[in-house]
């Protein structure tokens, strides 16, 4: 079945003169990875179309990886839209989606919204870049697939799969990752730039072990008010980062960043777990994601501590019906 979907967008790609790819707000790794590697791949593939990398938001923590482009609505009317990464048509980076003749919809998130004319959706994957590399591989007579889309590529799944350490890592996705090092990934530039911090970064960190907060089963949360982020001068992306830094406490299946989002008005949730899923509890506070991964928002303190509530009882319930958890 999804041999045949894969084939089907092949063959949309060579059928379309212009082709816009997006991907989802708030990019990470996976999202910039597999639309800059698409778009790299397409642009040496077929020389002659006309492919754009059109998104309306930006990330600074991925500022090396380079800028991306502007077109008129009048390109949409006879364009392809490949949206990579992105589970639900609110969350694309690109208001002008409908516009597109037809959209392609390539990503790994649990499908919630079937929003593309082709739809391939495949949940068990690591990343979306993991599907950019299978797709490259499996039509390598008629993709290039350059040094510098691969790099794009590993990116995006070395970011997403934290390393290679997530469950959803599998044998494939080693051996896509271990074909993309064979198109000379450069690995050292690579995690410099993912792993350098400014100090500013680490005295925040410091801040944020001091004021760590953990419920009686062990959800770890902090909550990163307005008031902080003016005192340490963060953007939303910056103060949202430190969702990874709960992630490493004995004992604390269940992790969550609050962020205020004081340009919408509300509080962005981050929640991440090990062991057990946290995605229906996302969906309760009107969010979603993966099983261990996901996002939500709330809109008021009382919100957030009800969210905290269920996360402890969620927790609490797990530690008394299973053993084994560190
Ligand atoms: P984040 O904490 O923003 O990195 O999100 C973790 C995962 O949940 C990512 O795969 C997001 O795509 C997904 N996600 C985040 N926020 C939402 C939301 N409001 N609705 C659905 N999925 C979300």
């Amino acid at each position: 079945m999804n041999e045949q979907t894969k084939q089907i967008i092949l063959e949309k790609i060579e059928a379309y003169q212009t082709i816009i790819v997006s991907r989802h707000i708030r990019p990470d790794g996976d999202a910039v990875g597999s639309t800059k590697g698409l778009v790299k791949i397409l642009k040496d593939s077929f020389p002659a179309k006309d492919i754009y990398l059109v998104n309306e938001d930006y990330s600074d923590y991925l500022a090396f990886c380079g800028g991306e482009d502007c077109v008129s609505d009048m390109v949409y009317a006879d364009a392809l839209l490949i949206v990579i990464d992105t589970g639900t048509r609110d969350r694309i980076s690109n208001s002008k989606f409908r516009l597109a003749k037809e959209i392609v919809k390539i990503d790994h998130h649990i499908e919630a919204d079937p929003y593309g004319d082709v739809n391939w959706v495949e949940d068990f994957r690591s990343s979306a870049c993991e599907m950019i590399a299978d797709f490259a591989f499996t039509f390598k007579e008629k993709l290039c697939l350059s040094r510098e889309a691969a790099t794009y590529i590993y990116l995006g799944m070395v970011t997403d799969s934290d390393r290679f350490r997530f469950e959803g890592v599998t044998g494939d996705t080693m051996r896509l990752a271990g074909a993309l090092l064979d198109c000379g990934v450069d690995t050292e530039a690579l995690f410099s730039n993912l792993y350098v911090d400014d100090f500013r970064t680490l005295r925040l960190k410091s801040f944020v072990y001091d004021h760590i907060r953990i419920t009686e089963n062990g959800v770890a949360y902090i909550y990163m008010s307005k008031e902080i982020q003016e005192q340490f001068g963060l953007t939303l992306e910056a103060a949202s980062a430190v969702v990874g830094d709960l992630s490493k406490i004995r004992g604390s299946l269940i992790w969550v960043a609050f962020i205020d989002n004081t340009k919408k008005g509300n509080i962005r949730v981050r929640l991440r777990s090990r062991f057990l899923g946290i995605n229906d509890l996302a969906i309760k506070y009107h969010g979603g994601g993966h099983n261990m991964a996901a996002g939500a928002t709330v809109f008021s303190v009382e919100e957030m501590y009800a969210l905290i509530g269920d996360a402890d009882k969620l927790l609490g319930e797990y530690k008394s019906t299973h053993e084994g958890w560190l």
